[in-house]
């Protein structure tokens, strides 16, 4: 595994593009800047296998439809999350309209526990809702690696004031993912990468686990 981030768009996503076998890769969350995604792709000769949507905030799914165009392949995405997606009032004036519905789009609707196989990548789906309900994170095991989208932050959550955000599942969220192995690389939706080891000991948020969750 090899993984590119690329830092796109006013709201500076972590759009990651994960590179599997035989140039082959995943992209996770193409917030926005399209062109800069495909320069990416193009520069180092890869193919699409899937798209990884760990929510369906406007800054995380933005450039989906003008990838799609040229470079199709499955978007997975929690159900609950993908009902909104292109929705109107999926929006953040003046930064981002409402993300464009792509034409085509062969969904997979993401829940609790499934494994999935792309570009030789195993990764399990965790549910994370909390900051929008359905967010997901993704877990590849084989090389203890999360991608933990705005569940959670280096040093910090994800906010849970949006429509759909819930500060009480975000706390029960967090404790599922404190039960991964400490080693485990995680690469968040915003800011630096971290561990599970140090946000353990450092996040505010997980020493708060497992009491006083329902007081989050
Ligand atoms: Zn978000
Ligand atoms: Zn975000």
């Amino acid at each position: 595994m090899r993984i590119e981030t690329l830092v796109v768009g006013e709201f500076q996503v972590n759009c990651y593009i994960i590179v599997g076998d035989d140039n082959h890769c995943l992209i996770l969350d193409p917030g926005k800047d399209a062109d800069a995604i495909q320069d990416s792709l193009s520069a180092n000769g890869l193919t699409v296998s899937a798209y990884l949507l760990t929510h369906a905030h406007m800054d995380h799914i933005s450039a989906l439809a003008d990838l799609l165009d040229n470079h199709p392949a499955p978007v997975a995405c929690h159900h609950a999350d993908w009902a909104w997606a292109f929705s109107s009032e999926n929006t953040m004036p003046p930064f981002y309209p409402s993300p464009r519905q792509p034409e085509f789009v062969e969904h997979r609707a993401l829940s609790e526990g499934q494994a999935w196989r792309d570009a030789g990548l195993m990764y399990q789906i965790i549910e994370t809702p909390g900051h929008s309900i359905g967010s997901v994170c993704f877990h590849f095991p084989e090389n203890n690696v999360l991608f933990s989208g705005d569940t959670l932050f280096a040093g910090s959550v994800g906010r849970t004031d949006l429509p759909g955000g819930d500060s009480r599942q975000l706390g029960a969220s967090l404790e599922k993912l404190a039960v991964l192995p400490d080693e485990t690389a995680i690469y968040c939706g915003h800011g630096p990468e971290t561990t599970l080891s140090q946000e353990k000991k450092t996040n505010f948020f997980m020493q708060r686990l497992p009491a006083g969750l329902s007081s989050l």
